[in-house]
């Protein structure tokens, strides 16, 4: 065996170590079936002996028909423009897209299931697309760039209905200047932290009804502590809230900006607010453990232009595409060979056995008895 494949062996191996020690039970009443958490790519293409990811798949066909492409955009404004752009430079296709969180994704595409607005949906945890995969709202499509996902297993639905364009882990920002003001209070490490008499309405999360991130915060919750305990958790989590937002990103800017004390976040939207807009915020995890998120992709049944949403489908999961990702203030982890991770640490944190399909399936039921029982969904700050 080459140095080189011996070294790419060992990186992969030692990847995998550190996920697997990640994993350390934390779930006492997890749901059945909880699944491993996904492999994503280590290292650079140069650097590594995997089978090439392949970008013949993404070449325009001889006659492209379709002009425009609507696409249902989930993650944040900058990267849902520069991904247009780039998509409309390689093609000549016209790009149209609205940016919706997850939640609210979810309920256009249920209201236009008879006359479908837009092609395809882009981004936000998988939790959603298993939700609309269940509702007879999705598009099956047998990619040939499946080839280049790095965990086919975890990465794709069996049935071809959705696919993860990135991973992302659930973490906690707590402004550094609160803290400073506050001695002898520290940064929340674990779900319990957030309960304590100092954060009484200083914790911003998003509304699970609008927001993926928030759902999935949820499903976590649910999952380490079992369903009854958790929602007795999510009780009085909900007491601790200064505000619900309407965006899952949106709480690292208010708190950074100083509006309360701590934000719970994917961990990449965290690093963004740290690194390019210099917020004063400190990053920390739930040590029990966190979960994590798939952002999904899928085509929606009906798309009046399939063929080009086809095109973005393919070209979306080829190395040249996922790398784009930080140049648009995007940390998330690829799921595709070939692509450098940019923030590699996000995901060298305590990972709960994330059970998607589980969370996807009770998505309506959990977020109607959230929205029912604990915190109505009025009001969201946008
Ligand atoms: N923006 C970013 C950067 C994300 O990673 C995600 C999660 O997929 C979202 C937005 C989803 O947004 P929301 O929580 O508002 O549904």
């Amino acid at each position: 065996m080459s140095v080189k494949k011996v070294r790419s062996l060992l990186i992969h191996l030692l990847m995998a170590a550190v996920i697997l020690t990640a994993c350390a039970p934390a779930a006492t009443e997890a749901p059945p079936a909880a699944t491993e958490p996904p492999e994503v790519a280590t290292e650079a293409p140069a650097a590594t002996e995997e089978p090439a990811a392949t970008e013949a798949a993404t070449e325009a066909p001889a006659e492209i028909t379709d002009t425009e492409l609507n696409v249902l955009c989930t993650p944040q404004e900058q990267w849902c423009q520069g991904m247009k752009q780039e998509f409309e430079a390689k093609y000549g296709i016209t790009v149209n897209y609205v940016r919706m969180s997850s939640g609210e994704a979810l309920a256009r595409v249920q209201a236009e299931k008879d006359n479908p607005q837009f092609d395809i949906w882009w981004g936000g945890p998988i939790d959603s697309y298993v939700a609309a995969k269940g509702e007879g709202l999705l598009e099956a499509y047998d990619s040939p760039n499946y080839a280049n996902l790095t965990d086919p297993a975890k990465m794709k639905d069996p049935d071809n209905y959705w696919v993860g364009i990135y991973v992302g882990t659930l973490g906690f920002a707590t402004n550094q200047d609160w803290l400073d003001a506050n001695p002898g209070v520290e940064a929340p490490t674990s779900w319990d932290d957030l309960l304590k008499p100092e954060f009484k309405g200083q914790v911003m999360v998003a509304h699970p009804s609008s927001s993926g991130t928030s759902y999935t915060a949820l499903a976590t919750v649910l999952q380490i502590r079992g369903e009854e305990a958790g929602w007795e958790y999510l009780q009085q989590y909900a007491g601790q809230i200064s505000q619900f937002t309407k965006s899952g990103a949106a709480p690292a800017k208010f708190v950074g900006q100083g509006e309360a004390a701590v934000g719970i976040v994917f961990s990449h939207d965290i690093v963004n607010e740290i690194e390019n807009n210099k917020l004063p915020l400190v990053l920390t995890f739930p040590e029990e453990g966190t979960g994590y998120e798939i952002g999904g992709m899928a085509l929606l049944k009906g798309a009046k232009h399939p063929q080009a949403a086809k095109l973005w489908f393919d070209w979306a999961l080829t190395p040249e595409a996922q790398a784009l990702g930080p140049t648009f203030a995007a940390y998330q982890a690829p799921t595709v060979k070939g692509v450098e991770l940019s923030h590699p640490e996000l995901l060298e944190v305590n990972l709960i056995e994330y059970d998607f399909q589980w969370a996807g399936e009770h998505k309506q039921e959990f977020v109607d008895k959230f929205t029912n029982e604990i915190a109505n969904a009025e009001n969201l700050k946008e």
